[in-house]
């Protein structure tokens, strides 16, 4: 780790003009992705500005259009017990719950949830070429060991998946994300907050110079009737997702009047496809159903040596979680799915 200065910011405008004068002084809110990456040398830091004394970012506000902003600085364990994500936006709780662990979500923050970087083993490793790293040095992933990359949305430059849990369930839902900067504060939808890798993997992301996420808006409809979220990986805790699916019915005497489905695990942001949302609008709620519109989502998958099956277990992971979105009770811990 390289040597750093850290000092501690009481507002925002103190972190935006920190760190818009210096690209190298850098956000620390709960800490357990940036200091991994500054122990393996693959960021380093002038300052480490820590974030946390910022008052009210923090919290869960209900807004007048009946839909929630939830701070950018709450932990991810906050956020997944609060009473009105429990239940208002359960599959947000769920999402979330399933990732990393109990201590890492206590400190683990909203923000830093949107913003943690790739898991790619060759990104960690600083021995081996890697586009997001060292712009231009190559792709180890392409020919490597890829089991836990993406098989929809990569590029030549780079085949790596954005690894939240938290961001797929958000995506399902289509929050949007607040931002101040030197601009003042301005909001980007979910779904172009990440960016796909094509010719500049090293951005992750629409955020500009200087900016820090304040918080993230939660429409009204929160999907609490009919929701679900699987993630397979191949440990059954404490890993990241091969495959993990969000999805939000909303049903009129088994006729879906609206849906959300939204991949994780497959892509270099959360994965959703309008035209198999629109599909199955005014479709009755069947496996045929839900097993054509995965076929629309997955159009263009491509895989590499070792992660096509991923193109296949995509597939039925759609097709099982909606039909657990059907009976959101069988989600409880022992309970058998309905497919
Ligand atoms: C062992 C392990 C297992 C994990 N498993 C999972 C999993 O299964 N699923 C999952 O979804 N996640 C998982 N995670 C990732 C974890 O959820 C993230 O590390 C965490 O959410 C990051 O939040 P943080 O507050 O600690 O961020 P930090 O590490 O403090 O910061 C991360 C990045 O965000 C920036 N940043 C933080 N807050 C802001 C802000 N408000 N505005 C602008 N920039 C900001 C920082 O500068 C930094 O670049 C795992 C992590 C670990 C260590
Ligand atoms: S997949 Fe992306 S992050 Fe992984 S080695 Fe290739 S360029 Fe780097």
């Amino acid at each position: 780790m390289n040597n750093f200065s850290y000092t501690k910011a009481n507002s925002v405008d103190e972190v935006v003009s920190l760190t818009h004068t210096n690209e190298n002084n850098k956000i620390i809110a709960g800490g357990t992705n940036i200091i991994d990456l500054m122990k393996y040398f693959v960021t380093e830091a002038d300052t480490l500005i820590d974030i946390n004394p910022i008052d009210g970012i923090a919290e869960i506000t209900e807004l007048d259009n009946g839909g929630i902003r939830i701070g950018a600085l709450m932990t991810n364990a906050d956020t997944a017990y609060h009473p009105i994500i429990e239940e208002k936006y359960p599959i947000l709780s769920k999402a979330i719950l399933a990732g990393a662990s109990a201590q890492i979500r206590n400190m683990a923050t909203n923000g830093g949830n949107l913003l943690q970087r790739t898991r790619c083993y060759y990104f960690y490793d600083i021995n081996t070429p890697c586009n997001k790293r060292v712009p231009g040095s190559g792709c180890s992933a392409m020919k490597g060991y890829n089991r836990i990359h993406a098989i929809l949305g990569h590029s030549e430059n780079c085949i790596a998946v954005f690894p939240s849990d938290m961001c797929v369930a958000l995506a399902a839902l289509g929050a949007v994300v607040h931002i101040s900067g030197t601009d003042g504060d301005r909001t980007l939808k979910f779904s172009d907050f990440h960016r796909l890798p094509e010719d500049t993997p090293e951005i992750d992301n629409n955020l500009k110079k200087g900016e820090i996420i304040t918080g993230i808006e939660l429409p009204e409809k929160g999907f609490s009737k009919n929701y679900s979220y699987l993630k397979l990986r191949d440990r059954s805790s404490y890993s990241f997702a091969l495959v993990s699916v969000a999805t939000g019915l909303e049903l009129e005497n088994g006729i879906i009047k609206e849906a959300r489905i939204a991949l994780g695990g497959v892509s270099h942001k959360p994965w959703r496809v309008k035209e198999a949302e629109d599909f199955l609008t005014d479709k009755e709620a069947n496996p045929e159903n839900f097993a054509a519109a995965a076929d629309i989502i997955l159009e263009g998958a491509v895989g590499f040596e070792h992660n096509s099956f991923k193109i296949n277990l995509a597939k039925k992971a759609i097709v099982r979680n909606c039909m657990m979105a059907l009976d959101p009770a069988s989600q409880r811990p022992g309970a058998k799915p309905s497919l």
